[in-house]
């Protein structure tokens, strides 16, 4: 499932493509993915010019010139794949048609944008782009894990008194936006903090570490991303997946990586979701 750091990779790939550029024709192929397309959506997005592709959390908008915004969410499996275009240092050709292909932009210029979504967890809409913070997606989300309104003072009031796990309090989208199970778990490890820790007490100076810790998580993944990007070698022109090294994330029984620690990688479940961390050096 992909992450903020996939998200804004998949942004920053798709930004030149279609940005400044009009939608010339649009083919939807289905009537829903998660829920139902907007009404008319084909129609509506042809002839727009795309003025902007932003990010919020995992969604990503594309301001259109005639003030609606389409926002995109990948789900579990959705992909958006680019050819007829240059991407980093590679050209893809048009694919022949696949098997859920859902949603097919052309783009002025010769570009083709498809998004393909086996599991049909995704979803688009169109909304009105002065009130795209008021859409239902959006509305109840907290601060942007990179943005200036999560700060120190922010999280230690956020989570001050809280007795749900640490864990389960950065995972809520509320508290902050866009964090995942991936990054959550990496950035407690890098902070020494256990998942099960209850929110309200891990102390202030270590909730505090916290926040860079959690922007440098996310930041160091978006960069490698960025390399991947001008990298880019996926067979089919697909966006915003790379190789990740994970220090905890999927390592059940690796040792630990943190300097000096002799600890083992453990997982356990907390609200439906792996954790894993080590025991020794997490308190
Ligand atoms: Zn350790």
């Amino acid at each position: 499932m992909p992450e903020l750091p996939e998200v804004e990779t998949v942004r920053r790939g798709l930004a030149p493509v279609i940005e400044g550029r009009r939608i010339d024709a649009a083919a939807v192929n289905r009537p829903d993915l998660r829920w139902p397309f907007p009404d008319r959506m084909a129609e509506r997005l042809t002839g727009q010019t795309v003025l902007r592709l932003r990010r919020r959390s995992k969604y990503l908008l594309a301001d259109l010139s005639r003030d609606e915004t389409l926002l995109v969410h990948l789900g579990m499996s959705g992909r958006l794949l680019i050819s007829g275009a240059q991407v980093g240092g590679f050209f893809y050709d048009h694919p022949a048609p696949a098997r859920h292909d859902h949603v097919v932009l052309e783009i002025e210029g010769g570009a083709r944008v498809t998004y393909n979504d086996a599991r049909r967890f995704g979803a688009m809409d169109l909304i009105p782009t002065a009130r795209t913070d008021a859409h239902r997606l959006l509305a109840g989300l907290g601060p942007e894990p990179l943005g200036n309104a999560f700060d120190e003072d922010y999280l230690l009031a956020r989570l001050s008194g809280r007795a749900m796990p640490i864990k389960s309090a950065l995972l809520d989208q509320r508290v902050v936006a866009g964090l995942g199970n991936i990054y959550v778990c990496e950035a407690l490890h890098r902070a020494g903090i256990a998942p099960q820790t209850p929110a309200g007490e891990v102390g202030e100076a270590r909730l505090r570490a916290l926040v860079p810790i959690v922007r440098d998580v996310l930041s160091e993944a978006i960069a490698a991303g960025g390399s991947s990007l001008r990298d880019y070698r996926q067979a089919d022109g697909e966006l915003g997946y790379f190789q990740h090294s994970f220090r905890v994330y999927g390592r059940e029984g690796g040792t630990c990586p943190a300097p000096g620690c002799a600890g083992t990688v453990a997982r356990i479940v907390q609200g439906g979701r792996s954790s894993f961390y080590c025991p020794l050096c997490q308190r």
